[in-house]
């Protein structure tokens, strides 16, 4: 990653006035994990607390669920040389009055994604986690069951997956054809391009 810019997005405070006045009153942690040269990108949602607390993305069930899904250990998916990850947006966006994660604010999609886009380079293989980032680089779509389900549509290397948060453990249960179509089609792609 050129230092310039990952020092850039850590010293971010564009959005500092939004996270004060959040129930949480936080300040801005930009979470940065990316490298040129990578063979997957993960264009997720938006770091939860334990990734602001920890500085390092995934670092929760969310996480331990993608990597099932991905079947890849913590070694692999850490290795910034093969994995880069890149949230719609890079802090932690707060929790709202009722302790709901509020949503990734666009600016810093809109102000970073092209330089980060610019230095990971092209990948042979593109994971859209999430509704936001369905939105963002599947425009048009509808919504995020139709948008995953419609997977052999997508571009040669897209996968669009729902957040592997636990609170979709109930839209796992209602849509079974994602554990048994999608899955083992992601599992192979991902032990494809990282064994290539
Ligand atoms: S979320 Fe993005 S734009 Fe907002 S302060 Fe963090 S790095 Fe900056």
């Amino acid at each position: 990653m050129s230092q310039q810019l990952a020092d850039r997005i850590r010293a971010c405070r564009l959005c500092a006035d939004r996270f004060a006045a959040t129930a949480t009153g936080h300040a801005p942690n930009p979470v940065v994990w990316f490298a040129a040269g990578a063979r997957i990108l993960i264009i997720s949602q938006a770091p939860g607390l334990r990734v602001h607390q920890s500085n390092t993305p995934f670092w929760d069930r969310s996480g331990a669920r993608l990597r099932d899904w991905m079947g890849i250990d913590e070694a692999a998916f850490y290795d910034r040389a093969r994995v880069a990850i890149l949230p719609s947006a890079f802090c932690f966006p707060g929790y709202d009055a009722a302790g709901i994660d509020l949503p990734p604010p666009p600016v810093c999609a809109r102000t970073w994604h092209p330089a980060a886009l610019a230095q990971i380079g092209q990948v042979p293989l593109r994971l859209l986690v999430g509704g936001h980032a369905h939105r963002r680089y599947l425009p048009g779509r509808l919504g995020v069951t139709e948008t995953v389900r419609g997977w052999r549509d997508h571009a040669p290397g897209t996968f669009a997956l729902p957040h592997p948060s636990w609170r979709n453990t109930g839209w796992l249960k209602r849509n079974p054809w994602f554990e048994t179509e999608v899955l083992p089609a992601l599992r192979a792609r991902v032990a494809q391009v990282l064994t290539e």
